[in-house]
């Protein structure tokens, strides 16, 4: 690829406007400019200003910026949107991996190992290990992440998770019903009267979303209700962690209280496929999490034929799916779970967007912010035919060049 500069013009914005053109393949998701659900351009042209997408068309047609990109006919797409993922962390849980890996089982209780290590780490060892993973995972094009607290279980140790986090995305989430805290294991109803009340105080102004994870050995669905109504009361739309690892109320929860999403959705009954399809709430999967615990894959394919709204994301976390990519999460959902390359691609950008209510990002349209991941390949296709390859060329985010 090439690139070049000109001086900008007078009068124009102290950040130049770019011409991104030679575009072989541009999925913009706006299906009212391009051919299908990811509304596909050939030989297209994008102009970003102010950190916005101002235009969007062929290449012929393009008008005039201060610099201009050449993207060689290589695919331009929105930046992935990562819609789940427990990044505020210390420690590391490879031993277990390799045990699981090894023959032994998954079940909830691991997250208290990284608990531990968590409440002994300092602010700064949690904000840099953080940034390294919001990095990370920005190289392999993702340009929105949530992050979740969950790893500290005290009134303050969630609070500095959610303080950490808000330092680096707008998409914090609440999560203090991540398992009960080890000091409540003889009283969880405790522990319950606690998330829902000093905890949810101290962390509501540092977070945007509420979750539980509504699971045999975490959560039942009672106490998920009481989770998330308390949530909700402080102004935090709820999202679930439901039916992963067992059937459970968890997906007709999330839905009856108008969560954004339902996350994992691996045990899923008919009625709660038609819940999903019925309502507004995003059926996000996380294929990472069945990848790393050597589990059944969810069934992407029956949520989409009954309509339902499909995400994608990594769940990244480290002890159930310790992955950054969701190129990876597309192939594994191409490969394993019945969907095409398209549906997969759209489920990462504007599946996670709608799981998210971002009508702002994963898309490349006039007024959608420049988040843009240029691939090195000539179709979005190539995220699923060309499995664990390093496919990133560039990525933008919110107008600037991050690499
Ligand atoms: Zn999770």
């Amino acid at each position: 690829m090439s690139t070049h500069s000109t001086t900008a013009a007078p009068g124009s914005p102290a950040a130049p406007s770019t011409l991104i053109t030679g575009i072989g393949s541009l999925v913009t998701n706006d299906t009212a400019h391009g051919t299908g659900p990811l509304g596909l351009l050939t030989d297209a042209a994008v102009v970003i200003d102010a950190g916005t997408v101002v235009w969007v068309g062929p290449a012929g047609a393009a008008q005039a910026a201060d610099e201009r990109f050449d993207a060689g006919g290589r695919a331009l797409l929105p930046g992935f949107v990562d819609s789940h993922a427990h990044l505020v962390f210390a420690g590391d849980r490879t031993a277990e991996f390799n045990a699981r890996m090894s023959g032994q089982a998954y079940s909830a209780g691991g997250i208290r190992t990284t608990v531990a290590a968590t409440r002994a780490a300092t602010d700064a060892e949690l904000d840099a290990n953080l940034a390294r993973f919001v990095r990370e995972a920005l190289h392999q094009g993702t340009t929105t992440v949530e992050c979740k607290s969950g790893y500290g279980l005290t009134v303050e140790d969630e609070a500095r998770a959610l303080r950490i986090a808000a330092g680096h995305t707008p998409e914090t989430t609440y999560l203090g019903a991540h398992v009960v805290a080890p000091e409540f294991a003889d009283d969880p109803a405790g522990y319950v009267d606690l998330v829902t009340g000093e905890m949810l105080d101290a962390c509501a102004p540092y977070a945007r979303w509420v979750d539980v994870f509504c699971e045999n050995g975490a959560f039942d669905g009672d106490q998920a209700r009481a989770v998330l109504t308390a949530g909700v009361a402080r102004g935090l739309t709820p999202r679930v962690h439901a039916n992963q690892l067992s059937y459970g109320p968890g997906v007709q929860l999330a839905v009856e209280l108008g969560a954004a999403s339902a996350d994992h959705c691996t045990h899923l009954t008919d009625e709660d496929v038609a819940a999903l399809a019925g309502s507004a709430t995003v059926a996000t999967l996380l294929p990472g999490a069945e990848f790393s615990t050597r589990a059944a894959y969810p069934d992407a394919r029956r949520l989409l034929a009954a309509g339902a709204t499909v995400a994608l994301s990594t769940d990244c976390n480290p002890g159930s799916s310790f992955t950054s990519s969701m190129a990876f999460c597309i192939a594994v959902a191409v490969r394993e779970m019945g969907m095409t390359p398209d549906e997969a691609v759209h489920a990462a950008t504007a599946g996670g967007a709608r799981a998210l209510r971002r009508p702002d990002v994963g898309l490349i349209a006039p007024g959608a912010r420049a988040d843009l991941l240029l691939l090195d390949a000539p179709s979005h296709v190539h995220l699923a035919y060309r499995p664990g390859v390093p496919l990133t060329a560039a990525v933008w985010r919110a107008g600037v060049r991050e690499l």
